[in-house]
Formats: structure tokens, C-alpha cells, sequence
């Protein structure tokens, strides 16, 4: 049976999510996880990205169908009948498209305007040969006689609640700079609030995402923290387009990463053009670091705010994210 369809944008940001399963997908990384992968897939075996639409996990699959800029996305259980949820989803997709399709141009990243849109991936789902995709198994250790007959599960009205007391706003964040300088280290800061000293390069990008609540409006941070390595430039430049903010991150004990910001900057600046464009100075913790006005002069003539942080303390970190989620939310 199916356990949850995600509806994600070109940017690998989750619009909708709907679940009927038990299990727990977190529908940012299935997004983000898809974008990346689709994009570099496509680059790698043009022309098969036919093949490409399913990716098996141990006991699940996700199965996913685009259209323009969109795919739909279905979490099901290996032995599903895949022809089925196929169905279903073109219909919702199709669907989605005739509602929204002209809106989605212009489309600020809140999920506001996309509301009721679950109440019709339901009646799909309601619809005679589809029903049984839904309805969840009878446990084994029930024998059939004594069971209760099970009425069809109701859909948890996750989002639509959510909505209707808030809006959601999701945003997508580069994090680019030198090798070394602590851009994973800030992102595991803020999302699992752990350090660590050992230092293992990110190959080519890291996904994470971080969710947290200003006033009553909720923000999801979608954070793409690049490796530095020069033969994977190429696939960065595909992975910059659409994005909300840049975090130039540089280390306060190495003048070299501040000098290279301005490479930075312009690599992203050739293929994309963000909104806004932040400047962090990191191991604000560290004895021997340069004085800080070096990386505010910096920040000032590209006229970006800018933050020292540690890493290591977590100094400044939440501020430095919570900061940012205001801006872009100010900027809409
Ligand atoms: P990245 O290549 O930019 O992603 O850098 P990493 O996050 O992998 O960090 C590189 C090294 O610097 C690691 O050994 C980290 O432990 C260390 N580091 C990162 N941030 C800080 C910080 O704020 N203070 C100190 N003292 N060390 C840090
Ligand atoms: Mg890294």
C-alpha cells in the first residue's frame, strides 16, 4: 500500500505531502535526494532517464513521475502493483497542473495557495480500482475470522492543519567556501546540534534540512553544502539554479578563505543569481584569528550582511539562520 505521496518542485522543495502509511519519510530529503539525484542522473545517461524513475529501498520503493517542473512522488511497499500507483499518479499530477500550473511561476514559497489540493489526492485514491492502495494491511497475527472489519484509514491531515494555523515558508540555501573552513560542521550544528573534529570533505553536496518556527510562520531551510574539490564545478553550477539565499563561509584564522570568497561569489553569480547573499567568518573560537573587520569590509562592498559564528560553541549559529529565514521571509 502506499504510505505517502510528495509532491516536489524543481528545486527538490517539497509543495504538498500526504501520508497514509505508518512509516516516517521525511518528504525535504526524499526532495532533495531526488533533485539531486535526477539532475546528476540525467547528466550521467542522457536520454534513460526513463529507468531512472524508481529508486528500491529495502522494503520500500519510491516511484516517481515528473511533469514540467514538478514530480510526484510515491513511497510503497516492494510488492505493490507499481502500474497502479502509476496511475494514480498522473491523475494527481495532471491534476495538480490544471490548478496550479500558471501559478507556480510566480509561486513565492508558501505553500498557502496549495491548500485543499489534499482533499483531491484523497478522492483519487477514493476511486473504486484505486481504493485498496490505501487501505492498510490487516496484521498477520490477526486471523481473518475474528478480526474486525477494518475501515479504509483516515488520511492524517498533516499539512492542512499545519496551514491552517500558519504559513510555511521553504527556502533553499547554498553553502559554499573553502575546503576546511567549517560549513558542514555549521549546518550539523544547527540541525543535530553535534561538533566533531575530525574533518571528512563533503564530496560533491550534502542535503539537509533544518524546520523551525518564527512567530507563527514555520520555515524550512534546505541547505546544499558544497564540496570544495574543482573537478565537481560543473555539477555544481546545475545544483546552484533556484536558489534563495548563498552563505559565503570563511575561516577567521585563514585570510586565504576570505580572499577566495570572491571566487566563490562569482561562480555562483555566473550560473545563478540568488536573492541574497550572506557572509559568515567561522571558528570565531579559535586563538590567532584575523580582526574582524577584514570579512565585514569584504561584506560591505558586496553588500551582504555578515556573521561571525563558531561552529564549536555554536556561537551565533541560530541567530545566523534565524536571521536569514527572517530576511528571506521580509524579502518574499
Ligand atoms: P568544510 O570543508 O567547510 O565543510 O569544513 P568542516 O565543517 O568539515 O570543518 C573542517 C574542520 O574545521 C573540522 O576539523 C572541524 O572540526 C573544524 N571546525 C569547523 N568549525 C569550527 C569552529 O567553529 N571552531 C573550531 N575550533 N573548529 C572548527
Ligand atoms: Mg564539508
Amino acid at each position: 500500500m502506499i504510505q505517502g505521496i510528495y509532491l516536489i518542485d524543481h528545486r527538490g522543495v517539497c509543495i504538498l505531502h500526504r501520508k497514509y502509511g505508518s512509516i516516517n519519510i521525511d518528504e525535504n530529503l526524499i526532495g532533495g535526494f531526488l533533485a539531486a539525484i535526477l539532475k546528476f542522473s540525467s547528466k550521467l545517461i542522457q536520454g534513460e532517464e526513463e529507468d531512472l524513475r524508481e529508486i528500491a529501498l529495502r522494503n520500500y520503493r519510491i516511484i516517481y513521475e515528473s511533469s514540467d517542473n514538478l514530480k510526484l512522488v510515491a513511497v510503497i511497499h516492494r510488492e505493490d502493483d507499481e502500474g497502479l500507483v502509476r496511475d494514480a499518479l498522473r491523475k494527481i499530477i495532471n491534476l495538480f497542473i490544471e490548478s496550479f500550473g500558471s501559478q507556480l511561476q510566480y509561486w513565492n514559497g508558501s505553500v498557502q495557495p496549495f491548500a485543499g489540493f489534499e482533499e483531491k489526492i484523497d478522492d483519487v485514491f477514493l476511486e473504486k480500482d484505486l481504493r485498496d492502495l490505501i487501505i492498510p494491511e490487516i496484521p498477520e497475527a490477526t486471523s481473518k475470522a475474528t478480526a474486525p472489519i477494518q475501515e479504509p484509514a483516515k488520511p492524517v491531515l498533516s499539512l492542512k492543519q499545519i496551514l491552517r494555523r500558519s504559513k510555511t515558508f521553504m527556502f533553499k540555501i547554498l553553502l559554499v567556501g573553502d575546503s576546511n573552513v567549517g560549513k558542514t560542521s555549521i549546518i550539523r550544528k544547527t540541525t543535530e546540534n553535534k561538533f566533531s573534529t575530525e574533518y571528512t570533505p563533503t564530496v560533491g553536496c550534502d542535503f539537509t534540512v533544518k524546520q523551525f518556527e518564527i512567530g507563527r510562520n514555520k520555515v524550512r531551510l534546505h541547505f546544499w553544502d558544497f564540496g570544495g574539490a574543482t573537478n565537481f564545478a560543473h555539477m555544481r553550477k546545475e545544483l546552484y539554479i533556484d536558489a534563495d539565499a548563498a552563505i559565503l563561509v570563511f575561516d577567521l584564522t585563514n585570510p586565504e578563505s576570505l580572499k577566495n570568497l570572491e571566487i566563490w561569489r562569482k561562480e555562483i553569480l555566473n550560473s545563478f543569481n540568488p536573492l541574497m547573499i550572506f557572509v559568515v567568518g567561522n571558528k570565531a573560537d579559535l586563538e590567532g584569528k584575523m580582526p574582524g573587520e577584514e570579512g565585514q569590509k569584504y561584506a560591505k562592498e558586496i553588500n551582504a550582511p555578515y556573521f561571525e559564528t563558531s561552529a564549536k560553541t555554536g556561537a551565533n549559529v541560530e541567530e545566523l539562520f534565524k536571521s536569514i529565514a527572517e530576511l528571506l521571509i521580509k524579502k518574499g
